[in-house]
């Protein structure tokens, strides 16, 4: 069986850990490699060399820092099948998924790759008598991040280009589910030619998590997650003295309003709604047709193409939707459509009980479409995360937009219309972080910000991006005065322009 090693130094270090964790191709129900947990003081190893490799980084001129982030880049683009692949064998997303995935990943590389740009900060001359001032943008030192399984390369790639750009070293605490991603990219990101130490993986749960959280010498952590986590991580995190930015979960509305172009929103709801098995934090989860006549069509259309979608492995190029994570997930979610049912909605299509010939051990679970969802009901209330769509008919825009706003998570919205004034009053006052207008999945591009609203973040950054520079680096600003002959004597007021 595949041991996984943890990556410190510019090394692969098998870990000493006694407690293991199964990682499973989901697909097959196999177990495929082992995990070891590992322990606090791996941690504070792999901390102490971020720590000691930080100074010489920090230090090293900007442009230097990217030479090696441009080659990176390529070699990811050359490597992409491969990462791909290695994807879906942990976590079942189809191939094209993967790609997709690795390709928005790859899109924050580019970005850091102009980040000295961004780094240059403000010159004022003159603020006060031969007084001239600067403000620039500083490195951190030694940086944190925890990642969840359902963007194993992506999600890292939001934090570890930005922040090692900015001049900070990083320890990243992949998910336990799919970690083979981050072992092969952090190859990758060796042979590129970054020194050894500037990017370290550690392996582990909460043990690992809570040692990041407590050491001293880490300055930030980044965390993307689920909601109890996310904020048991800002509330431990910060009151160790760190920044920390905790991206949590979600349940994303799409509202179709009555003049909505109705293919597009069904093609839309079809691939926001179970692309990924519904495992993205972007996923739209409830779709809310405004009249019963937008509903009534909505349904209509969707139903058989959720019948007809084909769920298979990843290895098979035919394959829309791949298996859920694990078999916890696949009964958790079966269990909250058995709670749907019992409280009331109408399960149009169920998904349980989906054999598929030759992987019926895998973690496969159709789609499922419920309507006549109520917002009491646990299945509108909870984040499923899985093939599961839940229609909330509305009387008209206002109590649409009044559910959403009243949610507790506010990660992604959209809403599909032709009115543009519909349009423009739902982004201007949706209480929900990132908005799409005939867009479902509004994930912003790499060089905006990634960000949701309420309990779908804590934090005061939103990720990567602008957002992502000002998290990973602190600002400094230098007020300075050269000896010009002026002598005004001792001065004690404050210091003001006269
Ligand atoms: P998770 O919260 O179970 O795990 C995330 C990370 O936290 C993992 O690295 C895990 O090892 C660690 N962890 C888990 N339990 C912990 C504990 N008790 N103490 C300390 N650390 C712990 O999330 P997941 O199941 O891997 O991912 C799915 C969740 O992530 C969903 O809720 C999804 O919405 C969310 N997500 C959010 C975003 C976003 O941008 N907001 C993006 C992707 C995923």
């Amino acid at each position: 069986m595949q041991m996984i090693h943890n990556a410190i130094d510019g090394k692969k270090v098998a870990s000493a850990s006694r407690r293991i964790a199964p990682v499973y191709d989901p697909a097959t129900g196999e177990q495929i490699a082992e995990l070891p947990l590992s322990t606090a003081d791996e941690v504070n190893a792999a901390v102490a060399v971020a720590e000691q490799a930080a100074a010489a980084w920090g230090a090293t001129p900007p442009l230097k820092r990217i030479k090696p982030m441009f080659r990176f880049k390529e070699l990811l683009e050359r490597h992409a099948d491969e990462i791909a692949r290695t994807i879906s064998k942990e976590h079942g997303k189809t191939h094209p998924d993967a790609l997709g995935e690795l390709a928005r990943g790859i899109d924050v590389v580019d970005f850091a790759c102009g980040i000295p740009h961004l780094l240059k900060g403000e010159f004022s001359r003159n603020v006060g008598p031969d007084i001239d001032s600067w403000s620039d943008r500083q490195p951190l030192g030694v940086v944190a991040g925890i990642t969840p399984f359902n963007f194993p390369a992506m999600v890292p790639m939001w934090m570890y280009p930005v922040a090692i750009a900015c001049g900070n070293t990083f320890v990243l605490k992949p998910s336990e589910r799919d970690p083979s991603t981050s072992m092969l990219i952090w190859e990758l990101f060796q042979e590129a030619g970054f020194p050894a130490g500037v990017l370290n993986v550690v392996h582990g749960d909460k043990e690992a998590v809570d040692a990041i959280l407590d050491h001293p010498d880490i300055k930030a952590v980044s965390f993307v997650g689920s909601t109890p986590v996310a904020e048991y991580i800002y509330a431990r995190g910060s009151a160790a003295g760190k920044r920390v930015q905790a991206l949590g979960g979600a349940k994303n509305h799409m509202i179709v309003m009555p003049d909505a172009d109705m293919d597009q929103a069904v093609d839309a709801l079809m691939g926001a709604g179970f692309g990924s098995a519904g495992e993205r934090c972007m996923a739209i989860s409830v779709a809310v047709p405004v009249g019963d006549k937008t509903a009534d069509r909505l349904v209509e259309a969707l139903a058989p193409r959720i019948r007809t979608m084909k769920v298979g492995p990843a290895t098979d190029p035919e394959s829309e939707m791949g298996p859920v994570i694990t078999a916890e997930a696949k009964s958790r979610i079966g269990g909250l459509i058995g709670q749907g049912v019992k409280e009331g909605a109408e399960l149009v299509v169920d998904g349980r009980g989906l054999e598929l010939q030759g992987y019926e051990r895998g973690f496969f679970l159709g789609g499922s479409l419920f309507d006549r969802v109520t917002k009491d009901m646990t299945i509108y209330k909870t984040e499923i995360f899985g093939p599961v769509l839940c229609v909330v008919r509305a009387g008209g825009y206002e109590e649409a937009a009044d559910l959403i706003n009243r949610h507790e998570y506010g990660n992604g919205t959209a809403i599909f219309t032709r009115d543009g004034d519909t349009a423009r009053a739902f982004a201007s006052s949706i209480e929900v972080g990132m908005v799409g207008i005939n867009v479902a999945i509004p994930v912003p591009v790499a060089y905006h910000s990634f960000g949701g609203w309420k309990r779908s973040l804590f934090g005061d950054h939103a990720i990567y991006g602008p957002e992502g520079v000002n998290f990973y680096t602190r600002l400094k600003t230098v007020t300075a005065r050269w000896p010009t002959g002026i002598r005004g004597g001792a001065e004690f007021n404050f210091p003001s322009l006269k």
